[in-house]
């Protein structure tokens, strides 16, 4: 299976629809947020640091990131796929991430860009429930992700919780951030020829389209 690079802004969808990817065809799901937000559990020094910067919408150096992901892009459990979900997110992060797969002699693969109307996404962000177990990602405003329970997780019975920058604040930084920063990587990946456009308001049509362009490559999902 060929990796993928999910970009979009915070709340668009990546991290559900790299879950469901994940479900349907094993692929390892990256998500540098989760690995940030587990390091940052440590307490350290480090980890308060990166807690901070989370909380805030601040993003952590690229040094630390460039690590993280060399690190767990080798590992066994990648070698069949990973979907990237939180990274790159700057260029200097792409051009780092093209040095480290020439390193490691991968795949970039292809690039899935993520397009969401700003109507849909207060409620996405302001309204997204996670679980504290399994990670499965809820919104009180879906009809199809609402918990049935408040405050329980649909798959697992665990305990839900909202992350602490998922208030308007910290919205607003990085959706800020993400029109300033990280969509110029939409252009240099373009140039390379490897970006694909779907539409993320409605996740089942997100999924179907982002499996058409993988077929279409020939890719060997099934
Ligand atoms: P996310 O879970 O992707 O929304 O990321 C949550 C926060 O983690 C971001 O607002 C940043 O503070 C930090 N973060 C995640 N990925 C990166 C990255 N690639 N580079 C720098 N900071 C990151």
């Amino acid at each position: 299976m060929k990796n993928l690079i999910l970009l979009a802004v915070q709340g668009a969808g990546k991290g559900t629809l790299a879950k469901a990817l994940k479900e349907k065809y094993g692929y390892e799901h990256i998500s540098t947020g989760d690995l940030l937000r587990e390091r940052a559990l440590v307490g350290d020094e480090l980890g308060m640091k990166i807690k901070n910067l989370i909380d805030n919408g601040i993003f952590v150096s690229n040094d630390i990131i460039f690590e993280a992901i060399e690190y767990k892009i080798s590992q066994p459990e990648c070698a069949n796929g990973y979907i990237l979900d939180g990274f790159p997110r700057n260029l200097e992060q792409a051009e780092g991430y093209s040095k480290i797969l020439e390193k490691l002699n991968k795949d970039l693969g292809v690039v899935i860009n993520m397009t969401i109307p700003d109507s849909l996404l207060i409620n996405r962000i302001i309204g997204r429930r996670m679980c504290k177990e399994c990670g499965a990602i809820h919104n009180i405003y879906s009809e199809e992700l609402k918990p049935l329970k408040e405050g329980i997780c649909n798959k697992c019975g665990g305990t839900l919780y909202q992350r602490d920058d998922d208030n308007e604040e910290a919205m607003k930084t990085r959706v800020e951030t993400y029109f300033k920063v990280t969509a110029p990587i939409i252009d240099y990946y373009k140039e390379q020829g490897i970006l694909y456009e779907v539409d993320s308001s409605d996740m089942k049509q997100t999924l179907m389209s982002v499996e058409e362009i993988l077929k279409n490559l020939g890719d060997k999902i099934d």
